[in-house]
């Protein structure tokens, strides 16, 4: 019983109903942050299955959605800031991020890689199609990642 669990730390499978199906391909642990904390809004998640599903679709195989940040604690906000730079400073972390848990778990930052052959989707592909779940994306990071939340559910 204890080995089973002794890595368990929100390793929990999470679903989201999707045009009635019960989709469940992420799990709460990929929400973390670096003190294994982990907060996602349901609106969140189901845009997530979503984006999954039209990538999938569009790729015609199995297309990997990774969460690369989702909640940040005011700690972690600062952290990231010291690295780079507050936006009102002309750096790239917001104050107010919708990271926050203040928000309720709405943004998350992603990849998407085909899982065959761990090809990154193009960030413009993805942000793409995160525009038809969430309501503010942001697809233009010298990284590759798309940052995307719904803003419009924050807590
Ligand atoms: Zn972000």
């Amino acid at each position: 019983m204890h080995e089973r669990f002794c890595n368990g730390r929100n390793d929990v499978s999470l679903m989201a109903k999707v045009d009635g199906e019960a989709l469940s391909h992420f799990r709460l642990r990929e929400f973390e942050n670096r003190d294994g904390l982990a907060m996602v809004h349901a609106a969140t998640l189901e845009a997530l299955e979503r984006v999954r599903r039209d990538l999938c679709a569009a790729v015609g195989e199995e297309v990997w959605v990774i969460i690369t940040d989702a909640v940040r604690t005011q700690a972690d906000l600062e952290r990231l800031a010291a690295r780079y730079g507050w936006t009102d400073e002309g750096g790239l972390v917001a104050r107010r991020s919708k990271h926050l848990a203040a928000f309720g778990g709405i943004a998350v930052d992603i990849v998407a890689v085909v899982a065959r052959t761990r090809q990154r989707i193009p960030q413009g592909v993805l942000g793409r199609v995160c525009r038809r779940y969430f309501d503010w994306v942001k697809d233009n990071y010298q990284d590759g990642h798309v940052h995307a939340d719904n803003r419009s559910f924050a807590g």
